[in-house]
């Protein structure tokens, strides 16, 4: 079996079997680069030297050898030869690329004799034993594992004897001595000598190699990246070219583009007279490499030249390693360059500008997740920030403010001008004013899902949820984290995007919409097949929704229209009164505040669809919390304010649920008081006749939330349509067009889509309860107390809140679309959860044919990305 390939004889396709760096290097041969030869030997012959027991393969030392033989003769020279010998570097090189990780050794064949011979052939014997101490600390550490503090001590110990401090200042003598220490150092660590048989040497250092698969650092880097343990490594063993020869000899590695703005110049390090490790390594400060264009012009235009002719090829960024030998200049390895999200997108853009790649190669270049960089203010790195602790990055953005315990400080701060963030112990839908008064948030309790994540995404406001170590002291406004006293008003800093909790004023970066990212956007909207809708409450939303490109509402979740204080009041009267007649003065004070939000959301809609999903959470929600009212009881002063603080707490009883989420909400509501969502279609329709009588275009989608049975969606879309003839009468005729469909959210809606679809002209998943329902996790508490344990352990591979489950949750979704569309064809259907906006999630959503998916306005962007990409 084949399992060394000469350099000419493979190419960049053939990664697997010749990690990453061989592919390339190989590659770059055949393009006629100058690439000192070489050859790799396979991530197969790793893979059978594990399965040894970590010993070499038999087939494979003869296929070295005979490899070896060819690089003797393409340099005319010979391994292990004392008077002119060949050395070569032996360097890793994985499937994946694991910058770094693994292990190389630059100049072996050197021993006592031959580094005589290199002396002799090159005239510079400082030189060749320069080259000498760096393969016994190379070998000693790589291969004989000595640990590399004792190399470091023992050059100390030599300049310090020789009364200098650097490198370059050792004499050929000095690097002699120095070659006698390690040698000295080898024996005694090891209790062998340094080896002095070249085919020893050669044969233990790809031995390493191998086995540098498994050493911690590198288990590491794969367990984050997951990357799979069994790929494997591949060898390189490659003639050696110097950068230590001279000063017109040096190493560098290049950027063919700024990787941080993704400018096209040139950019990275280099040092002359130097080798391999010598930039990295920090022996010394290398130079940027645009000073290589003042010191050595020339060179800099080859090397200009090199970089063009690679990106071309690779039709991407490259990073780019190289050495100069005596003014010749070798590439020693090739890989596409890591970038953040900024230099992605405009170097994608600028290459097809370019006319390197086509749209469609483009899109495919952007990291959707990386893009929540570009789109949210971020903590300026280059500052010291103190971090505090560090909850869940669960809405990305970075905020700073004075810390307020409570909504309704927070928003009385806001409106004298004060920069605020809420910290709570867990927020609730009572909280939403403090939500919005505020920068950011930041809770104790709950998970990515749980409703401050939700709601501070919804609104792109930064959010770090489950700072499990932060103990509140409500009381007397003040939080304890670690042994530092936060008071209210003290400043802090919060990153949504890593979950850092920072002391003090952190300085940030704005975010940064750029055109290039315009551009990247609209070559999304030419290719993706699937509509990106916005969830969306009020007409702020729906604006930003639209400037973000937004085809369409596709939620509109009418409570949080009540949330605000002074609709609060109306909304508890209503749910308090004991009269119809009191009932009936609530909905009409109610009506026209809905209406004029309907109006302002279709008004910044024109033209698109508005989907509007009637009143969903259990009443309770809009009640005080308990506890609270009990504890006002207590202190109250007057009789008056005490009887009706016992009204209200005899009321929060009634409605008390012990399992709320699956209590008396959605459409169990509207068939029990359908004169609560008569008053909501009222309004919506209202407010389409004034909207169409303007001059807007109105789409409304009436959406009943949690149907399980086909009978409860026939009542509430007979109520829907009778109020709709109610209230339109003669305009219903001019026009309005609208559907009326329903949520696809407990699990037997999706079994028994067939006859539901009888009655609905779209559907729309509402995933985060059908997730919940599907797999019976309580959303607001599972993340805190089990799921984390099952994604530590792997029990499943994602949270199923954030990631779509396709298999089981997914198995539903599509179940529900076949069988809706078996008997009604034209049924829409889309997805309204917080998957809407995950790239996994949509690119299920775009394969079993969803008409659209809808998220928070802020992921428009990365759903659009996401959508394109899907359809490539
Ligand atoms: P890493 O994966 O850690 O970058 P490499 O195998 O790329 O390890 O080697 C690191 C450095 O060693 C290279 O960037 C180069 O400077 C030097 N090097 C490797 N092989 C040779 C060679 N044949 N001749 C000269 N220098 C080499
Ligand atoms: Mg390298
Ligand atoms: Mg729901």
């Amino acid at each position: 079996k084949n399992m060394v390939y000469a350099f000419h004889k493979g190419n960049a396709q053939m990664k697997a079997l010749l990690g990453g760096k061989g592919a390339n290097l190989a590659e770059m041969t055949s393009v006629g680069l100058q690439v000192p030869p070489g050859f790799t030997i396979t991530t197969e012959a790793c893979k059978v030297f594990f399965q040894n027991g970590n010993s070499l393969p038999d087939e494979l030392a003869p296929q070295i050898k005979s490899a070896m033989r060819q690089l003797e003769a393409a340099k005319g020279q010979f391994f292990g030869d004392p008077s002119n010998p060949l050395l070569v570097s032996v360097r890793s090189g994985s499937v994946t690329s694991m910058p770094g990780m693994m292990d190389t050794i630059l100049n072996l064949g050197l021993n006592d004799q031959t580094v005589r011979g290199l002396a002799d052939s090159t005239g510079d014997e400082r030189f060749a034993f320069d080259c000498y101490r760096r393969l016994i600390q190379m070998f000693g550490n790589v291969v004989l594992g000595i640990e590399s503090v004792y190399f470091e001590r023992s050059i100390k110990q030599l300049k310090k004897s020789l009364g200098v401090t650097q490198d370059q200042e050792i004499t050929s003598e000095g690097w002699k001595q120095l070659v006698t220490d390690y040698k000295r150092l080898t024996l005694k660590e090891t209790g062998h000598d340094f080896p002095q048989n070249v085919d020893e040497q050669l044969n233990m250092a790809v031995e390493a190699v191998f086995k540098s698969w498994h050493n911690p650092r590198a288990q590491f880097y794969r367990n984050i990246h997951r990357i799979s343990d069994d790929q494997g490594t591949a060898v390189n063993v490659q003639c050696m070219v110097f950068g230590n020869k001279g000063t017109d000899c040096g190493t560098g590695v290049v950027f063919t583009r700024d990787p941080s703005t993704g400018e096209n110049v040139l950019y990275g390090e280099y040092l002359m007279n130097a080798q391999g490790e010598d930039v990295v390594a920090g022996v010394r400060t290398p130079k940027n490499i645009q000073e290589l264009k003042g010191e050595a012009p020339e060179l800099y235009r080859e090397l200009d030249l090199i970089c063009r002719q690679l990106e071309n090829h690779y039709k991407d960024m490259q990073d780019i390693e190289f050495t100069v030998e005596h003014g010749k200049l070798y590439v020693l390895q090739t890989r596409n360059g890591k970038r953040n999200a900024l230099a992605a997108v405009k170097i994608a853009v600028d290459l097809v500008r370019e006319g390197t790649l086509n749209k469609e190669e483009a899109l495919q270049r952007v990291e959707v997740s990386h893009l929540d960089q570009l789109l949210h203010r971020g903590i300026d790195e280059s500052s010291i920030p103190i971090v505090l602790t560090t909850g869940l990055p669960a809405s990305p953005g970075a905020a700073v403010g004075q810390v307020v315990f409570d909504a309704d400080t927070a928003s009385e701060w806001e409106k004298v001008g004060k920069q605020v963030l809420l910290a709570r112990p867990e927020t609730t839908p009572e909280d939403i004013h403090g939500v919005i008064a505020s920068n950011g948030v930041l809770t104790g309790r709950g998970g990515m899902t749980s409703h401050a994540a939700v709601v501070a995404r919804g609104m792109g406001k930064p959010c770090v949820c489950g700072c499990e170590d932060i103990v509140f002291d409500l009381g007397n406004k003040f939080m304890l984290i670690g042994d530092q006293t936060i008071s209210e008003g003290d400043w802090l800093t919060l990153d949504g995007a890593s979950g850092r909790i920072m002391k003090g004023v952190v300085p940030l970066k704005e975010a940064t919409v750029t055109d290039d990212l315009m551009q990247m956007l609209s070559w999304a909207d030419e290719i993706k097949t699937m509509q990106v809708y916005a969830n969306a409450d009020n007409p702020e939303d729906a604006q930003i929704a639209r400037e973000f490109g937004a085809q369409g509402i596709g939620l509109c979740r009418t409570e949080h229209m009540f949330f605000a204080p002074e609709r609060l009041v109306v909304m508890q009267e209503l749910i308090l009164s004991d009269t119809p007649e009191q009932r009936e003065a609530a909905l009409n004070r109610l009506l026209p505040m809905q209406q004029s939000d309907f109006e302002g959301i279709f008004q910044n809609m024109t033209g698109f669809p508005v989907t509007i999903r009637l009143l969903d959470p259990p009443l309770h929600e809009f009640l005080p919390n308990l506890k609270e009212l009990q504890q006002q009881l207590f202190t109250a002063e007057t009789e008056e304010g005490k009887a009706r603080l016992a009204q209200l707490i005899r009321k929060v009883n009634s409605l008390h649920e012990s399992n709320p989420m699956l209590g008396h909400r959605g459409c169990r509501l509207g068939i029990v008081f359908p004169e609560i969502y008569e008053m909501q279609v009222e309004a919506i329709f209202h407010a389409a006749a004034v909207s169409t009588a303007q001059g807007f275009e109105v789409i409304p989608e009436i959406m009943i939330p949690l149907v399980g049975h086909a009978n409860e969606l026939k009542v509430m879309r007979e109520l829907v349509v009778s109020t709709a003839e109610k209230v339109l009468g003669p305009a219903y005729k001019n026009g309005i067009r609208y559907r009326v469909g329903t949520m696809i959210e407990v699990p037997r809606a999706a079994l028994t889509a067939r006859e539901i679809a009888g009655y609905a002209d779209f559907f729309s998943f509402g995933s985060n309860d059908l997730t919940q329902m599907t797999f019976g996790y309580s959303r607001d508490d599972a993340e805190g107390k089990f799921l984390g344990h099952y994604l530590d352990r792997k029990l499943l591979a994602d949270n199923p809140f954030q990631v779509l489950d396709a298999d089981g949750v997914g198995q539903l979704i599509g179940m529900a679309v076949t069988s809706g569309r078996s008997v009604k064809p034209a049924l829409k259907t889309g997805l309204c959860g917080e998957h809407g906006g995950d790239k996994d999630s949509i690119f299920f959503c775009h394969r079993i044919g969803l008409n659209y998916v809808s998220c928070s306005p802020y992921r428009i962007p990365m759903a659009r990305i996401a959508a394109a990409q899907a359809a490539i």
